[in-house]
């Protein structure tokens, strides 16, 4: 008989992936963790059956993560992950040869464990890299306590239940913006706004009270389902209104090959659909 993984995130909607070869099953304390060989998507890690990241459509959660916070502050040099565990945020971030230190925060070690041995294709090196400094902590311990100086912050956390919750705070978010610099670029996370509108009005609300520039931006990510995904962007820098021919100068410098980020792309994910306007109070 097939076997399906169905993904029950949603109360009223859920997704299956077909389940060809299962590489790993095991119920952990506290979760069901798997990873299987899908006919479309590679290799799949689901948590108590919630895709968490697949070797096929990772790259444009990661890429548009990564590049466009770099891409348009265009002078990164330190920038700090939180969360990111299975190293695929990391490898885009060190793509940038400017970037001379990545300080990545991850609050389960056996998470950074298991993707090297069971999923290197997504970190594909990072984790040897000597500019990545990778700290076993809870994010919001640490950034209560660094000293900062981040040119971008990319908070690439689980939903908001469990160790996750507190990386979707006020308080986080304060303490994210006292780590950065004066135009440095915070970028968030934020689920899909067709189905999880009040994660987003929840972080769109704090960002306004603490940055000049304030929005969000936009991204398909097949294996994330309801629509496109919605990453929290906030700076007092001028970033967001870098031009198109900028964007592109400064992408070509890098010699980075990238799958989905275009400058193109770039400057039209802010662009978005009334309906997620809406929930931008
Ligand atoms: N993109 C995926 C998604 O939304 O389905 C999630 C990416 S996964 C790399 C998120 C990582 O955040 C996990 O490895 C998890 O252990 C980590 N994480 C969760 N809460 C955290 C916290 N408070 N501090 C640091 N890392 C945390």
């Amino acid at each position: 008989m097939t076997d399906w993984s169905t993904e029950t995130l949603h109360a009223d909607y859920a997704q299956s992936l077909k389940v060809g070869t299962l590489i790993y099953d095991s119920e952990t304390e506290h979760q069901r963790l798997r990873v299987f060989e899908n006919g479309t998507f590679g290799r799949v890690l689901t948590l108590d059956g919630v895709v968490q990241v697949t070797e096929g459509d990772n790259f444009i959660y990661h890429e548009m993560m990564a590049h466009v916070p770099i891409i348009a502050h265009g002078a990164a040099r330190r920038v700090l992950i939180i969360g990111g565990g299975d190293g695929g945020m990391a490898r885009e971030v060190l793509k940038h040869r400017d970037v001379t230190h990545v300080t990545m925060v991850e609050i389960d070690a056996g998470v950074v464990e298991f993707s090297k041995e069971y999923l290197p294709g997504i970190s594909a090196g990072a984790f040897d890299d000597p500019r990545l400094e990778l700290v076993i902590a809870d994010g919001a311990d640490f950034i209560r306590q660094t000293a900062g100086g981040y040119d971008v912050i990319i908070v690439d956390s689980t939903d908001p239940i469990g160790p996750g919750e507190v990386l979707f705070s006020d308080t986080f978010y304060g303490h994210a913006k006292r780590a950065l610099t004066d135009d440095g670029i915070l970028v968030t996370q934020n689920g899909v706004p067709f189905m999880q509108g009040e994660e987003l009005t929840n972080t769109m609300r704090a960002f306004r009270a603490l940055f000049t520039d304030a929005t969000c931006y936009l991204a398909t990510i097949p294996t994330y389902a309801g629509g496109p995904m919605a990453f929290g962007w906030g700076t007092d820098g001028p970033a967001r209104s870098t031009p198109p021919e900028v964007l592109r100068g400064r992408f070509e410098a890098t010699g980075i090959t990238t799958a989905y980020y275009t400058p193109e792309v770039h400057a039209a994910a802010f662009a978005l659909p009334g309906y997620v306007s809406k929930l931008i109070p």
